[in-house]
């Protein structure tokens, strides 16, 4: 079967080409792709490359799509059916899986490829674990929000927010913005900070109380303790940005007792240096929090079936796949939030 598709060639390299995809394996379901969007792991591998995948493979890994064909041993998903898949899927034989953090997992299966294209093949641990039918009344631009949102869920799940607390979350690019979402269902009064003006006020329209412009602040610890009465510090800091400096200043903005995660990765290697008395004398407590369980990939369709989530602010662009190199770039400049790139 041949797919129209966008291979990532190498570091900034990336061709519109046809590709032969392999006739499918047990286990395996392949799609037409129906919506595909950019994230920002996305650009890092376009900017950086990844560690564990080596180019040349086919660009993207957010999508959904209508099933076109099952391979064997399939029953659960049959031609027709619209479906939305994440990019990994626990061994479930590990210590880690055993014991509950298959988020953890030893042997985790993880595809970060194949969505920008015609035709997509969905692996089979993917299939069995991680894939799940679309209501009829979610579209699929829609449910494609899955896998960053089920990170998401599992990161506000683990934050110990309580009705009636104050949340700052630092950053708002995508999955700042989903923090934004589910921390105001959550009961909390949050204020975004973010050094973008645009990406603010969409904080605003999904809830944020109050928010904070970086760029314009001297001071962000201060600009955010502030905004919490007595200028005690809040209950829980969200750090989604993934730079050292944001990290400490998430973890000085926490009242004594409170909570800072740490969510946006770093480049491997990063060091950070924190004030022993506020782990010691404050008690805040400081931790992170990692990608997905399968259990949370259900809360997050649960949420977007539900209506739960303002899903059409996250998308603010799309191009037709010919036109990758244009939505490449708009990736690459952070233009806009998610870009989708619609198979012709
Ligand atoms: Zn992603
Ligand atoms: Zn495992």
């Amino acid at each position: 079967m041949k797919t129209k598709a966008a291979v990532l060639h190498g570091l900034k390299d990336v061709r519109l080409q046809e590709v032969e995809l392999p006739p499918l394996a047990p286990g395996e379901v392949m799609v037409r792709v129906k919506a595909a969007l950019t994230c920002g792991t996305d650009r890092k591998m376009y900017l950086r490359g990844h560690p564990k995948f080596k180019p040349p493979f086919i660009f993207g890994h957010e999508f959904t799509g209508e099933v076109v064909e099952v391979g064997a041993g399939v029953e659960r998903f049959r031609p027709g059916m619209r479906v939305a898949a994440v990019n990994s899927a626990p061994c479930n034989q590990c210590y880690w899986c055993k014991v509950g953090n298959q988020s953890m997992c030893e042997n985790m299966f993880l595809q970060l490829s194949g969505a920008f294209a015609e035709y997509a093949i969905i692996p089979a641990p993917i299939v069995a674990q991680n894939t799940v039918e679309i209501p009829a009344h979610v579209t699929y631009r829609q449910a494609a929000l899955l896998e960053p949102l089920a990170c998401v869920v599992h990161g506000v799940e683990r934050s110990g927010i309580r009705l009636g607390d104050t949340v700052v979350v630092i950053g708002a690019g995508p999955i700042g913005l989903f923090f934004n979402s589910l921390v105001h269902l959550k009961g909390a009064r949050v204020i975004a900070a973010d050094m973008k003006a645009e990406r603010l006020a969409v904080a605003k329209a999904l809830g944020a109380h109050e928010t904070i412009d970086l760029s314009k602040v001297s001071d962000p610890v201060a600009a955010i303790r502030e905004r919490t009465e007595g200028g005690r510090g809040v209950d829980v800091a969200i750090e989604a940005v993934g730079l050292p400096e944001v990290w400490q200043t998430a973890i000085a903005t926490v009242r004594k007792g409170g909570i800072a995660n740490l969510f946006g990765g770093c480049a491997s290697g990063t060091k950070i240096t924190v004030d022993t008395g506020l782990i010691h004398y404050n008690e805040v407590t400081i931790k992170g929090v990692f990608h997905f369980t399968p259990e949370y990939v259900r809360r997050a369709m649960n949420l977007i079936a539900q209506g739960a989530i303002n899903t059409d602010v996250f998308v603010t662009h799309e191009f037709p796949l010919s036109r990758i190199s244009e939505a490449i770039e708009y990736l690459v400049n952070q233009v806009g939030i998610k870009i989708s790139i619609k198979p012709d």
